[in-house]
């Protein structure tokens, strides 16, 4: 008669439990706001001011840390426009059948206050004379967290802050040259993968108790092998390894939005290569400095990290 080895069988489960996915002692999971995919008209203003012939619509009356903030330009003589804002120039990009726009990102680490003020410098055909708009700014609170989490041992090597300079360098690099052509299309960005949000944009992290770092990005729940799908149409400028966010695969989707997912196991595409909303660029895993397999994914606007999960909601052009 066969036996049933106990011992054998308590090994068997305990291995088992190794190949489970880890999950992130972090924030509770929370399940990520509908995101619809049908055309949307353009909402409603809720400023407008004119100059000369130059009529620019504001559609935010406070921005938050770590957000973006959406402009109008329109008018028969304007050429061309740029947005300053804290010493940062970001250029007006035209849109077929419509007007200019510009996305105003604010960086997670520009201070709450009402005193701020961006400047847009409109450019006019037929030698007519350069319309500068000044428009105050309030930049609210962005409601960071604080977390602490724990990497194994040895990842904590990863803990370096000339790692982190080095790696933000690179990516400086590759997020300041963009196509100027609207590669996003006509289709919403959607969400890389169909799971929970867990740990929130911009939280103020402590790692091992010692190290301290932001998060550029949001983590979402994915074991080991989810396949990633790009969150709109774009070309692939990047598909490698990076120190911290390991095997990563950044996609540029024109007008300086760039969306980025890290901590891959595999990657399914190359640098060059164009990208349809939604195809697998790879699988996620946990590479990089990461405590366990989920998909870290953040979006760039302007060479600002801003709150990928808030920006899919925002109505584009
Ligand atoms: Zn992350």
């Amino acid at each position: 008669m066969k036996r049933i080895n106990l011992t054998k069988l308590l090994v068997m489960l305990f291995m088992l439990t190794l190949f489970l996915p880890t999950r992130l002692p972090m924030t509770e999971a929370q399940t990520p706001p509908p995101v619809t995919t049908d055309p949307r008209p353009r909402p409603n203003p809720v400023q407008t001011v004119t100059s000369e012939d130059v009529k620019l619509e504001v559609f935010f009356n406070t921005i938050k840390q770590g957000r973006v903030g959406l402009l109008r330009l329109s008018g028969a003589s304007v050429t061309e426009a740029t947005l300053m804002f804290r010493e940062k120039e970001s250029p007006f990009f035209w849109i077929e059948d419509d007007a200019f726009y510009a996305f105003l990102a604010i960086d997670m680490d520009t201070p709450a206050r009402d005193t701020h003020e961006y400047t847009i410098t409109v450019q006019r055909a037929n030698a007519l004379p350069d319309v500068t708009i000044v428009m105050p700014l309030t930049v609210t609170l962005g409601g960071f967290v604080r977390q602490e989490f724990n990497l194994a041992a040895d990842r904590t090597y990863l803990m370096d802050n000339e790692l982190e300079r080095l790696e933000f360098a690179k990516l400086d690099g590759l997020l300041t040259v963009f196509t100027q052509e609207k590669l996003w299309g006509d289709a919403r960005f959607q969400y890389p993968i169909n799971s929970d949000i867990t740990s929130p944009f911009g939280a103020f992290r402590v790692l091992n108790g010692t190290f301290e770092t932001r998060h550029t990005g949001w983590d979402m729940r994915a074991a080991v092998g989810t396949p990633i799908g790009a969150m709109g149409a774009g070309k692939v400028v990047y598909a490698g390894l990076m120190d911290i966010r390991g095997n990563c695969v950044i996609i540029d989707h024109g007008y300086g939005v760039f969306s980025a997912y890290a901590h891959l196991s595999q990657i399914h595409v190359t640098t060059g290569q164009d990208v349809v909303i939604g195809q697998v660029i790879g699988v996620s895993g946990n590479t990089g400095r990461s405590n366990g397999p989920h998909l870290h994914w953040e979006v760039a606007v302007n060479d600002t990290w801003v709150d990928s999960v808030d920006f899919m909601a925002m109505w584009i052009p």
